[in-house]
C-alpha cells in the first residue's frame, strides 16, 4: 500500500498495521508481532486493556471534548493526579510533547520579561544530542544540528552545551539564559543518560541564579525508567516538566507541570490549546495515573535491569544503556541494524532504531516471557551474524 497522500517525510515501512492485543500489534495479513516499541512510547499500556476500553467507551457515550471555557471533571482530576504524584502545582494540557516544552519555554521567556521589561536577549540552554521536538521553537530547543537546517536564523536566542561537561556550561551560562532544558536520558539520540552529579549541578546553580529549570519528560516520564518521573530519581527540583507519549495510553495528550515557583506565570489568555486537555484523552490518562502504582513501577523497574543484565551477556553487544523500560544497544560494527531489524521483523518482533542503536520502548505491561522469547531471538541472529 502506497502512502501516496500523506506528506514524505517518514521512513516507508511496507508493514501496514490494523489492530493490537495484549503487548502485540497486528498487521493486515493478521500476522502479530510482538511490539518493542509501543508507537514509539505511546501505547504505555499496550493494547486493548479490558478495564481502559470499558471506561473510554462509557466516555465516548458521554462527551468527549469541552472548550477550555468549560470545566469538566475528568480535565479536573487528572491535573489532580498529575499534581499529587509529582508535587506541581499546575497543569497545562495540550496535545504533544512539542506543544508542551512551548508551554515551558514561553512561560521562561514571559517570566524572563517582566523581570527585565523590553529586554529582547534572553536565552535558553539545552544540551548537545537532546531531542525537544519539530515546531519552529522546538527544533531550536533540539540541539542537533541535523534538525536546524533551512531553520539556522531561528536559533539565535540557543546555546547548546556539551553533555556531562560542567566547564563548558559553566563557560556558556550567563544573565539572559532564561532556562536549562534538559532531557534526562536522551531518548532520539541513542538513549545515552545524563550524568546524575552534572544534573545536580545545573540544578543547584539555576537555583541560585533565577534561572528556569525545565525538564524535558516526554519519553522519559509516565512510567517509563521505573518511578512515575524519571527526574524523582536524580534529587533535584525542577520548576517546569513537560510530558506527552505514554500519558494517555494511545490518545492524545500533553502536559506542562508547573512547580510552585513558575505556577503563576501565566495569566489570563497569555496561553491556550483548543483540544488540550480533551475529555477522552484525560479519563485514559486517569487511568495510567491510577494503574501505575509503586508496586508496577518497582516492577517496571526490575523488568528493565532482568533485561539490560540478559542483554550484556550477548555477543556483540557493545553497549547496553537506560533505565527501566527505556533501553539502548549499541553494536559489534559486524552488525548492520537494517537486516537486524527485518530479521527480527521475520521473528515477529517490532523494534526501534536510530543511527548505530537500536532503541526499545516496549509497553509497560510487557511480560518476563515476552521479554525472554526477545533476548532468545536476538541472541540466535546474533550468532548467526558472527
Ligand atoms: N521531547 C522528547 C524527549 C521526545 O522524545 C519527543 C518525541 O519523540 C518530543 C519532545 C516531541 O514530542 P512530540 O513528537 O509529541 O511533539
Amino acid at each position: 500500500m502506497k502512502e501516496e497522500y500523506i506528506v514524505d517525510v517518514y521512513h516507508a515501512n511496507p508493514l501496514h498495521l490494523e489492530s493490537g492485543k495484549g503487548n502485540h500489534v497486528m498487521d493486515n495479513n493478521m500476522i502479530s508481532y510482538l511490539d518493542m516499541t509501543s508507537g514509539v512510547g505511546v501505547c504505555s499500556l499496550g493494547y486493548q486493556n479490558q478495564e481502559l476500553l470499558s471506561l473510554q467507551r462509557e466516555q465516548l457515550g458521554k462527551l468527549t471534548h469541552v472548550s477550555n471555557a468549560y470545566s469538566n471533571s475528568q480535565k479536573q482530576e487528572c491535573a489532580k493526579l498529575l499534581c499529587k504524584r509529582s508535587g506541581c502545582k499546575k497543569v497545562f494540557f495540550c496535545n504533544s510533547g512539542a506543544e508542551a516544552n512551548e508551554a515551558a519555554l514561553k512561560a521562561a521567556i514571559l517570566k524572563y520579561k517582566r523581570k527585565y521589561p523590553n529586554c529582547w536577549q534572553w536565552s535558553v540552554i539545552s544540551i548537545e544530542g537532546s531531542f525537544h521536538g519539530r515546531t519552529l521553537a522546538t527544533l531550536a530547543l533540539t540541539a542537533q544540528a541535523d534538525y536546524h537546517k533551512g531553520y539556522e536564523e531561528l536559533l539565535t536566542h540557543n546555546i547548546y552545551c556539551k553533555k556531562n561537561d560542567i566547564g563548558d556550561f559553566y563557560s556558556k551560562v550567563n544573565q539572559n539564559v532564561c532556562a536549562v532544558f534538559l532531557e534526562l536520558i536522551q531518548g532520539e539520540a541513542g538513549v545515552y543518560e545524563l550524568e546524575k552529579s552534572y544534573v545536580k549541578e545545573i540544578s543547584e546553580y539555576c537555583k541560585k541564579n533565577d534561572i528556569l529549570l525545565i525538564i524535558d519528560e516526554v519519553q522519559t516520564g509516565i512510567g517509563r525508567c521505573g518511578s512515575l518521573f524519571l527526574y524523582q530519581q536524580y534529587n533535584i527540583h525542577p520548576d517546569i516538566v513537560s510530558c506527552a507519549k505514554g500519558l494517555a495510553a494511545g490518545l492524545v495528550l500533553g502536559a506542562t507541570l508547573f512547580f510552585h515557583s513558575t505556577a503563576d506565570i501565566f495569566h489570563y489568555k497569555e496561553h491556550g490549546s483548543t483540544f488540550g486537555g480533551n475529555v477522552l484523552s484525560c479519563t485514559s490518562a486517569c487511568y495510567v495515573l491510577r494503574y501505575l502504582t509503586d508496586d508496577r513501577l518497582d516492577d517496571i523497574a526490575e523488568k528493565g535491569r532482568y533485561m539490560r543484565e540478559k542483554l550484556k551477556q550477548l555477543n556483540m553487544i557493545e553497549e547496553v544503556r537506560g533505565d527501566g523500560l527505556m533501553i539502548g544497544i549499541s553494536f559489534h560494527e559486524k552488525v548492520c541494524l537494517d537486516q537486524l531489524q527485518n530479521d527480527l521483523k521475520n521473528r515477529n518482533i517490532l523494534v526501534l532504531y536510530t543511527r548505530k542503536q537500536l532503541r526499545l520502548l516496549p509497553p509497560l505491561t510487557i511480560s518476563y516471557k515476552e521479554i525472554n522469547y526477545f533476548i532468545k531471538s536476538l541472541k540466535e541472529l546474533l550468532i548467526s551474524y558472527n
